[in-house]
């Protein structure tokens, strides 16, 4: 397995990576970019810490591509993640997690294909070079009432452009693609399901990221957290996202893992999707945990710890966090097992309940804890102040609490990182669109219960038939 240096040494390959509108020479370097490298480096480190060791490796490999067969496999791949995003200090590392949610999906819905040996061949690929992966699925989209052939760009989703002997062209952009810079390979599957005569848009494949016409267009949004006193997370950690434009791409078979066939697409996108939600619920759980901790401690910095309603916002989190934490481990639990190719995957329906609590309360979370913690969130003093000789006793002295003023004002820091600055922003829209949107779970709740056997109930209840 590679450690931190292996895999920083293999993103310096010429990629073409722009930020802030210039071409980047090397993401391991870069001011910024760099700190995505690093962040992305944490998954590599977990094999080799004594710590999480045992958690991080199963036989040989890394326990990310440890194929599940049992509940217990599943639970243990959502402690790694958890294990992993705690090391990320709330923020996902996310170069194994999503690229093995995606391989997990392709083995299961190419099996009995022509495709199934390529997929295969890749898995083997990732898995024993222990390569940093992005899944590229969702397109940019163009007219969300319309499919991609009603599109007046037919390149809003990405297509098959030319079909060779030796592999097919592709051409389109995928967007919000995280990692992507800092990543070995990109794997490309369809976002939605499609429709007959939709065949060109039904493609799944991968390629390394520095192939020629795969250009990465960088998000900034996270541009200038640039002092770790006032933002002791996202000075250090960061996700970069990109418009990820595929130019008239070449790919070889050998990586192409459809290729024209709309019904498997859909069923991909779903798929894909059942994995990558238990994903999602796994690595939020960090992040809910410090908000409980955060509020405690804030009210101790406050002197309002006995206040009752400070307990009941308490209360609340603790119910919040705890039910998303017992519904990813319920996932576990229930899981189903793929007949064909013996892999386990969650229950959706209790996946997708985890998710869509997860992001239906999260903005209800965040309000408690900034409620605890006071408007210095936003009007605090900056590190420059902090640093200066002169001004740092005036701080100490009129900023002090229940706790002194730097302990005090070291947990608003991080309460404003968390809950009012940039990255605060960054979470919030992470909560409500990655992995899906609201919608989307719901659809997917709607979609995996059987409301019969309740119906059926209620009716006998009233004394009809069923
Ligand atoms: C930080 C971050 C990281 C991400 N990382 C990745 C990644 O690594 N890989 C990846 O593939 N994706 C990634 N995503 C994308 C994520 O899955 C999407 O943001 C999500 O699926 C929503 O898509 P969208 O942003 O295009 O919004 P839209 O789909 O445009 O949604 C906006 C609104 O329109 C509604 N809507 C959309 N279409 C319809 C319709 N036909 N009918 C009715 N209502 C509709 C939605 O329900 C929603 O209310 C990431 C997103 C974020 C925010």
């Amino acid at each position: 397995m590679r450690d931190a240096s292996a895999y920083l040494a293999g993103l310096r390959d010429g990629r073409e990576v722009w930020y802030r509108g210039e071409r980047v020479e090397d993401v391991t370097t870069h001011p910024e970019l760099g700190i995505a490298a690093r962040h992305g480096a944490l998954d590599f480190e977990l094999a080799h810490d004594p710590a999480v060791k045992d958690l991080a490796i199963t036989d040989g490999y890394s326990t990310f591509f440890a194929l599940p067969r049992s509940a217990a496999d599943l639970r243990r791949r959502s402690s790694l993640i958890e294990a992993s995003t705690a090391h990320g200090k709330t923020l996902v590392v996310l170069l194994k997690e999503i690229g093995s949610d995606a391989l997990f999906a392709l083995l299961r819905v190419t099996h009995g294909t022509e495709y199934n040996d390529r997929v295969q061949a890749f898995y083997e690929h990732c898995r024993d070079n222990d390569l940093a992966l992005a899944t590229a699925q969702t397109d940019v989209k163009g007219d969300r009432s319309k499919g991609p052939s009603a599109q007046n760009d037919p390149d809003l989703y990405v297509r098959i452009v030319e079909r060779r002997e030796d592999g097919i062209v592709v051409t389109g952009a995928k967007v919000h693609t995280s990692c992507t810079p800092n990543v070995d390979e990109i794997i490309v599957i369809p976002t939605r399901a499609l429709a007959e005569g939709e065949e060109d848009w039904a493609v799944a494949f991968a390629v390394p990221v520095a192939t020629p016409g795969v250009k990465l267009l960088c998000s900034d949004y996270l541009h200038g957290a640039d002092d770790p006193w006032t933002q002791p997370i996202s000075s250090q950690h960061k996700m970069i996202e990109t418009l990820t434009i595929f130019d008239n791409v070449f790919v070889p078979w050998d990586r192409v893992f459809l290729a024209g066939d709309t019904r498997r697409a859909g069923q991909l996108a779903l798929t894909f999707v059942e994995y990558h939600r238990f994903t999602a619920v796994s690595y939020k759980l960090p992040l809910l945990d410090a908000l409980i901790g955060l509020s405690v401690a804030l009210a101790e910095a406050n002197g309002i710890a006995r206040a009752s309603h400070v307990r009941d916002k308490l209360t609340w989190l603790i119910g919040y966090a705890e039910t998303v934490r017992g519904l990813t481990h319920m996932a576990a639990e229930r899981c189903r097992i793929d007949e064909a190719t013996g892999i386990a995957y969650p229950d959706p329906l209790t996946t997708n309940i985890a998710k869509w609590t997860f992001a239906r309360d999260y903005q209800e979370a965040v309000k408690h804890v900034i409620d605890i913690a006071g408007g210095l969130l936003v009007t605090g003093p900056g590190g420059p102040d902090w640093r200066s000789p002169e001004l740092r006793p005036l701080l100490e002295k009129y900023y002090a609490g229940a706790l002194p003023g730097a302990e005090r004002l070291a947990l608003l820091n991080l309460a404003s990182d968390l809950l009012a600055r940039n990255y605060a922003g960054y979470q919030s829209v992470l909560a409500v669109h990655a992995e899906g949107s609201l919608e989307a779970e719901k659809l997917m709740i709607w979609r995996s219960y059987d409301a019969q056997p309740a119906r059926a109930y209620a009716r006998a209840l009233a004394g009809l038939d069923s």
